[in-house]
């Protein structure tokens, strides 16, 4: 049997794929709380496949039908970001050549073109480059990495609400992992800094995972090396609220996930180095049968810089700080509903797109339980429950998912009443 045919394009079987695409994002897809549907594949891996088309048909509606909708109207939740089309057409580029950055040889553009998306993005932050990786998990320890085998620094110290990725690094590096009190809105108290930090990596949240706050960026000056998670923050850099960031040009280190506030597809994120030729020396294995060193974590690594080009061109600066500032309106257009409505209550005023608010008098994990046709996630901060509302969707209205809650709120308090709860 031949199977030259499967490693050239069908025409027909890449049209009628890309024709469900475009009627799944056209539909309205499901609604929170709706069955799970059983997977449309049997349990043991069968002996005889069926085919390519017949393959995408059978995962077509699990894939797209059934997916959650990032880009609903409701969806006002997590860090994920729908994806602009651009990096649809972008990424399935990039899976068709599969160029592997790891070898000059195989991927001599992609290559090139990756360090040019880095140096677009770099300076902004103060930085003099860095690379691509698959997450901030990994860019986080991998800047931790470059700093306990430049500075022989032996801890990390960071608030008590950095992400768990930071403790996650210290413990794989072997460090010291120190946790600082933060204040009430939820930021690091540099003054409760040990006060001795030469041996230090100080990690500085831009944007903590529960509320978004923004640690003091200055703080740790006599830090061993200062790294800014700035995994969700990060891209305020490049819009009309840069000034929250303050400070974060002052780094040794930066990490940011593209596949949150840049809108890419997962997985994209920045590693960013002030000192970017020591960092990248530091990290790099020179494999002979590779013809160019190896440097960070990676070994075989695609061409996720060709959807961040791709948007960035397409948008420009200007454009990707209008969609940044756009979203950050949505954050403050749902805070001030909320602020509104006797029957809510909001933490306190978003600083970075996250809003983090609560019916008031009911348990918001029984509320969300009720949300018909709306997404919020929930984050405990200070020992209470809250809803979280993370601006990641510029296609969000904040009066649906308020009006979604305050429906929730009355069913609870029915069901309640009639003892059905
Ligand atoms: C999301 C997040 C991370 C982890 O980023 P991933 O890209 O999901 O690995 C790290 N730190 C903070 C503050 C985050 O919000």
């Amino acid at each position: 049997m031949a199977h030259e045919s499967d490693f050239a394009p069908d025409e027909d079987g890449l049209q009628n794929a890309l024709a469900r695409l475009i009627d799944a994002k056209l539909r309205r897809g499901t609604a929170h709380g709706d069955p799970v549907a059983p997977l449309p594949v049997p349990a043991q891996w069968p002996a005889d496949g069926i085919g390519s088309r017949a393959a995408l048909a059978r995962l077509a509606d699990t894939a797209l039908v059934e997916a959650t909708r990032l880009d609903h109207a409701g969806f006002f939740a997590h860090m994920d970001p729908p994806t602009p089309w651009v990096t649809w057409a972008a990424a399935q580029w990039a899976a068709a050549m599969n160029q592997n950055l790891l070898q000059p040889d195989s991927a001599p553009r992609a290559r090139l073109l990756e360090q040019r998306v880095v140096e677009w993005l770099a300076p902004e932050f103060g930085m003099t480059g860095g690379h691509l990786v698959p997450d901030s998990t990994l860019a986080n320890l991998t800047a931790l990495w470059a700093a306990r085998d430049l500075t022989g620094a032996r801890r990390v110290v960071a608030s008590a609400v950095a992400h768990v990725s930071v403790a996650k690094a210290a413990r794989i590096l072997g460090m010291q992992l120190v946790e600082v009190p933060v204040d009430a809105a939820q930021r690091l108290r540099a003054d409760l800094l040990p006060a001795d930090l030469s041996d230090a990596a100080v990690v500085l949240t831009a944007g903590t995972t529960a509320t978004g706050s923004i640690d003091p960026l200055d703080a740790a000056s006599g830090a061993a090396w200062r790294h800014v998670d700035a995994a969700w923050a990060g891209p305020l850099q490049l819009s009309s609220h840069a000034a929250v960031l303050d400070g974060i040009e002052g780094a040794d280190s930066v990490a940011i996930s593209a596949h949150k506030w840049l809108y890419q597809p997962k997985e994209s994120a920045l590693v960013l180095f002030a000192d970017v030729a020591a960092a990248h020396e530091c990290l790099s294995y020179g494999g002979s049968y590779l013809g160019a060193p190896n440097i960070g974590l990676l070994g075989s690594h695609g061409a996720a810089a060709l959807p961040l080009a791709a948007t960035l061109l397409a948008w420009g600066r200007v454009g990707l700080a209008a969609r940044i500032d756009a979203d950050m309106a949505l954050a403050a257009r749902l805070a001030a509903r909320v602020a509104a409505e006797p029957a809510l209550e909001l933490w306190a005023a978003p600083v970075a797109g996250v809003v983090v608010w609560r019916p008031r008098g009911a348990d918001p994990v029984a509320v969300r339980a009720r949300l018909q046709d709306a997404w919020v996630s929930t984050a405990v901060v200070d020992g209470q429950s809250w809803f979280r509302s993370v601006a990641a969707n510029p296609l969000a209205d904040p009066d649906h998912v308020v009006d979604a809650v305050l429906a929730a709120m009355s069913a609870l308090a029915r069901d309640t009443a009639a003892g059905r709860y």
